[in-house]
């Protein structure tokens, strides 16, 4: 018998807990060729350049499909014949992106970085001056796998200087840490409809400089996944190149109405701030800690240790935690066995004391200590 009749929320990277609104937004049948639903893709496609200040110089591609398949396109299509990519490594999103590459068949040098640590632009300038061959970076401005929040515009500030291009997988921050084309210099952001945005999980999207893109055409080695057919045939027509994730764009025009009343990124990087400071004191009496010194730490998810003690198993405590109506995700870490906890989606400080009590319950349950 569960113990709650209801949802259970996600504390979670992803998909997230969403509003009653955003999930109503998707009580409709929509047809692609339909001129209504062409505009909500505009009006859409028009904020999330927005949110990064990049009107005018910036276009937005959306495309179907998860966050990777956003990544996946933006190298695809940006990187030229002969380019090599220097990707600094400090997680698992970061070695996703050398996958993704090693599976292109792209040119790739990897930065190895310890996994505890973030991003040192020094170590990426020098990266780049030891190989002049190398003509883009692609980094991860929130390693989701930690929750280590990098510094971008330093890291942008030392690929512009060197001449390179950036490309940026900024999934997990987009919309709740700031993002700034006007002084960040960047080739692409890339990021998805169910992250920070808080709408439901189907669409990436990318961010692109318009000139780099006009570019592009012809270099995607995947139909499917060319970013420029995308942009030129969405420029054409109005419409998707295929099948739109109808619902999915409903949801997500909705979740930015919501996004915008709550004040922008401020106020939503504030409110995860909060959550995340709420969710680490609670766990602290506990006698659960963070993996992370707090000035690494983004406001998106927090790893902590598992209790050093026999009776801990991550199975039996998630579906404890899980009857109690809260979902928690497994540690990324190779060597030391973590949790993690997201702070992100229609959360409120309320959520979080109620997942920290869910949590001190199913401790006990399972016999593990409860205190620091
Ligand atoms: C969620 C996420 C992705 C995309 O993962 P999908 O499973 O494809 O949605 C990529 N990078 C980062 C940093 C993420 O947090």
């Amino acid at each position: 018998m569960p113990l709650i009749d209801r949802d259970p929320l996600l504390l979670t990277p992803g998909p997230l807990s969403t509003s009653l609104r955003t999930k109503q937004a998707m009580l409709h049948d929509w047809g692609s060729w339909d001129a209504g639903f062409n505009a909500v893709t505009a009006e859409v496609c028009r904020q999330l350049v927005e949110v990064v200040h990049g009107d005018g110089s910036h276009v937005c591609v959306p495309l179907q499909g998860s966050g990777s398949f956003a990544v996946e396109a933006a190298l695809g299509t940006l990187l030229p014949p002969g380019g090599k990519v220097l990707v600094p490594n400090h997680g698992a999103y970061c070695a996703r992106i050398l996958k993704i590459l090693a599976t292109m068949g792209r040119q790739a040098v990897e930065l190895a970085l310890a996994e505890d640590a973030a991003m040192d632009p020094a170590a990426i300038d020098a990266a780049l001056a030891a190989d002049p061959a190398i003509s883009h970076v692609a980094v991860v401005h929130c390693e989701t796998g930690t929750g280590i929040l990098n510094p971008l515009a330093d890291i942008a500030a030392v690929v512009a200087a060197r001449g390179r291009r950036l490309i940026v997988d900024a999934m997990s921050s987009f919309g709740a840490v700031e993002i700034d084309a006007r002084t960040t210099p960047f080739d692409a952001v890339v990021a998805a409809s169910g992250k920070c945005l808080e709408g439901v999980p189907g669409m990436g999207f990318a961010i692109v400089r318009r000139e780099a893109l006009e570019a592009c055409a012809g270099r995607s080695h995947s139909l499917a996944l060319d970013l420029h057919d995308q942009w030129q045939y969405l420029q054409r027509t109005t419409q998707w190149r295929f099948t739109p994730p109808t619902h999915v764009v409903a949801a997500l025009d909705e979740a930015l109405r919501q996004f915008q009343e709550e004040g922008g990124v401020a106020a939503r990087g504030a409110r995860y701030a909060a959550n995340r400071d709420r969710l680490v004191q609670g766990m602290a009496t506990l006698g659960l800690a963070p993996l992370l010194r707090p000035e690494l730490q983004s406001p998106v998810i927090v790893t902590f240790h598992a209790p050093a003690h026999p009776a801990w198993d991550f199975g039996a405590f998630y579906r404890g935690v899980r009857e109690r109506g809260f979902i928690l995700y497994p540690g990324k870490l190779t060597r030391i066995e973590t949790f993690r906890v997201g702070c992100i989606g229609a959360l409120a400080l309320h959520d979080i004391d109620a997942v920290v009590d869910a949590v001190a319950r199913t401790l006990r349950a399972l016999g593990l200590p409860t205190h620091a």
